[in-house]
């Protein structure tokens, strides 16, 4: 993968934003981070992402447009964000803006489809024709990238896996409905999970900890974590069968995942085996502005 002039990308996070340029071949030349500095305005964040692209620049020469990652998601019929925690942001014309401000080509995606597109360049679901990233963190989100690049949809929620529903009566969702997976697999969710069983506040690592300790709550709660997870992987594989499964966000430290959430899935599949590797990220926090640098590709 060495076609094409360098790679400018953005990650624009609630509290940093953070930018790379990668070489052609795709090695890594310049990082550069600042603070966000949310509290004082959407202008101000504009400006942040330009003073920063305008430090990066001299490192990529012949960039003719810039990746930018988000939190959040994008209006198929305006471009303009919504939920981002960034709350400044939302329901503004970041995207012109920026491209105004810039004079560069702005392509923008969230944050779930960043981290896709970059595990499948450059980290655990390399060379994968069909990936689908999932991230299990303070939300559940996910993106699905075919042949290198992120698959958007008509909608712009293609990979949306969070609010598919596993339950009719599951605890209620942000989105306005029920039992949405987001709701059983992010991290609070399993937090007071946890300690609806009976548990002390604690983090997954602990909870986990505790269950293979053998303490009831523990085991109880990560054994119906699991099989949920199970059940909403199952669901990805029979509608579209990727390659690839590659989990992200703080949850994917689980090691049970990759055995029993995993074998959980096979149960659950339409089929009587699962094919489809379901693998940790391998690049971490640097997913999010390694696949807005990807996005930037001709
Ligand atoms: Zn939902």
């Amino acid at each position: 993968m060495s076609e094409g002039p360098h790679r400018l990308g953005i990650d624009l996070g609630g509290t940093k934003i953070e930018g790379v340029v990668l070489a052609p071949d795709g090695s890594e030349l310049a990082r550069r981070r600042v603070p966000t500095e949310r509290e004082r305005g959407y202008d101000h964040v504009v400006g942040r992402v330009v003073e920063l692209v305008s430090a990066l620049r001299p490192h990529a020469p012949g960039a003719r447009r810039i990746g930018i990652g988000t939190p959040g998601s994008l209006s198929a019929r305006d471009g303009t964000l919504k939920n981002s925690n960034t709350t400044c942001l939302n329901g503004r014309p970041l995207h012109a803006d920026l491209e105004r401000a810039l004079g560069l080509e702005i392509v923008m995606e969230n944050d779930a489809n960043c981290f896709a597109l970059a595990e499948v360049h450059a980290g655990a679901a390399r060379g994968a024709r069909l990936a689908f990233g999932v991230i299990l963190g303070t939300g559940v989100g996910g993106g699905i990238v075919v042949d290198g690049r992120v698959w958007t949809g008509p909608q712009h929620v293609a990979g949306e896996c969070g609010h598919h529903r596993i339950s009719d009566d599951g605890p209620p969702c942000y989105c306005g409905q029920r039992g949405c997976v987001e709701t059983f697999l992010s991290g609070p969710a399993l937090e007071r999970a946890y300690v609806a069983a009976g548990g002390s506040a604690s983090d997954a690592q602990t909870i986990a900890a505790r269950a293979a300790a053998g303490e009831s709550s523990a085991v109880l709660v990560l054994d119906r974590y699991l099989d949920r997870f199970g059940r909403a992987l199952a669901n990805l594989v029979n509608i579209l069968d990727p390659d690839v499964i590659v989990l992200g966000g703080g949850l994917s430290n689980l090691d049970a995942l990759y055995t029993r959430g995993v074998a959980a899935a096979a149960r659950y599949v339409f089929n009587d085996e699962l094919r489809t590797r379901v693998v940790r990220n391998a690049l971490g926090d640097s997913a999010g502005v390694l696949g807005a640098a990807w996005l930037a590709r001709g």
